[in-house]
């Protein structure tokens, strides 16, 4: 049976992350996916400026940055009008700024580093049973050739949202579904509105996301009660035309990939048993409000490298499962405001923020907490 220090189940953005900050730190790793390659599609789109401080370490934010767009304000709009205005650039980071970039070239980048340290994705190979002891953990996984055991220090569950390694672990999952979808749709696009923002416009048909992507695309994200399963380009025209600028509209020339998902909040009841833990989506699932979803995942995947190799791992549930509680929390008020059908909220959700967008430190704090630079330690 194969001996190493530390099997990592799932290589999404989490587990490439996982795998490659172990191995700069020295130890010997097994990255598994039960999948025959890698997912080539572009999901999550946002990379907060924290996300790139816990990756300046391993390497590998200059490359991102240099793959993406850099995109330094967010507004917050009901059609044409601007409600609120958030500056990234003075905040205190080497990257005041959000990263637009398609999680396929996220991966992309985190799997070059993973390789370029000596380490691998083996694959395809699933994890289907585990026993723990004092000592260690036995993984028991199929691949083409059989059924194989690999003995472990410890083992990582990054197996994204339906995890076999918390199953398996008998980690709960609790939470429950939003009712609506969430339509997803790289563009391209006629639009008039500045290029170097992220704009979130509210509007009593629902919500629409616009951000710029690399290749002169755009990400539009929207929520829908009955989306169908492959948006196309007439669907999000007419989201734009009734929910965006009425000014200055927009005139969408192609959809080069969308996709429609149900969104979950969930949170797991423990980050760890015995030698085996959670990280990324196996641990938390959320609205994809404010992209914070696999930021939390790479910046739970570098503390618990560093808690493993320093041997503090045992402080890993109390200083992640808080600050995923938080996301939880802030990205369900932020979707709830967004989606209310209630014309009363509205106004007030509204008037609240033409307010507070006066109002320097809140607007301070706001974007402090959505680069996730408020859970530095
Ligand atoms: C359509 C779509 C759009 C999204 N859009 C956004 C967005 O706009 N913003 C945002 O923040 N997030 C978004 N997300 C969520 C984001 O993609 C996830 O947060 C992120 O991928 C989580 O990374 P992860 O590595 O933790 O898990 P995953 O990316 O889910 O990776 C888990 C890996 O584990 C492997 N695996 C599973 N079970 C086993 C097993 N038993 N044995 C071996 N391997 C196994 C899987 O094959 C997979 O490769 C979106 C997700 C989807 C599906």
């Amino acid at each position: 049976m194969r001996n190493t220090d530390v099997v990592v189940v799932g290589a999404g953005p989490t587990g490439l992350t996982l795998g490659a900050s172990l191995i700069d730190k020295g130890m010997d790793v097994v990255v598994l996916d039960k999948n025959p390659e890698g997912a080539n599609t572009s999901r999550a789109a946002v990379v907060h400026a924290r996300t790139l401080e816990v990756l300046r370490d391993l390497g590998v934010a200059r490359e991102l940055v240099t793959r993406g767009v850099v995109v330094p304000s967010f507004t917050l709009r009901d059609r044409d009008r601007t409600l609120l205005s958030l500056d990234f650039s003075d905040l205190p980071t080497p990257y005041p700024f959000t990263l637009m970039v398609p999680q396929s070239t996220t991966e992309e980048v985190l799997l070059n580093r993973l390789r370029e340290l000596g380490g691998k994705v083996q694959r395809p190979t699933e994890v289907v049973g585990l026993d723990q002891d004092a000592d260690g953990v036995t993984v028991h996984t199929t691949d083409e050739g059989g059924t194989t055991s690999i003995r472990a220090r410890y083992l990582i569950g990054a197996d994204g949202m339906h995890s076999a390694v918390r199953g398996l672990a008998g980690i709960g999952f609790t939470g429950s579904a939003y009712e609506q979808s969430f339509v997803l749709a790289d563009v391209r696009m006629g639009w008039a509105l500045p290029a170097d923002e992220v704009q979130l416009f509210f509007s009593p048909a629902g919500l629409v996301v616009v951000a710029p992507l690399p290749g002169d695309r755009h990400r539009i994200v929207a929520t829908l009660d009955h989306a169908p399963e492959h948006p196309e380009l007439p669907d999000i025209q007419r989201l734009l035309d009734t929910r965006g600028p009425v000014t200055d509209p927009a005139r969408v020339d192609e959809v080069v990939w969308s996709s429609r998902f149900r969104v979950h909040h969930r949170l797991a009841s423990r980050y760890r048993t015995g030698r085996v833990f959670l990280a990324g989506d196996a641990a938390h699932v959320h609205s994809p409000a404010g992209g914070q979803g696999m930021n939390t995942g790479i910046q739970d995947a570098v503390e618990l490298a560093t808690l493993l190799h320093t041997g503090a791992e045992a402080r890993y549930e109390s200083i992640r499962r808080p600050v995923a509680a938080g996301v939880l929390s802030m990205t369900d008020r932020m979707t709830r405001a967004a989606t209310t059908h209630s014309p009363l909220v509205r106004t007030l959700r509204n008037t609240t923020l033409r307010t507070l967008s006066h109002v320097p430190p809140f607007r301070h704090t706001l974007a402090m907490t959505l680069s996730e630079l408020s859970t530095r330690r």
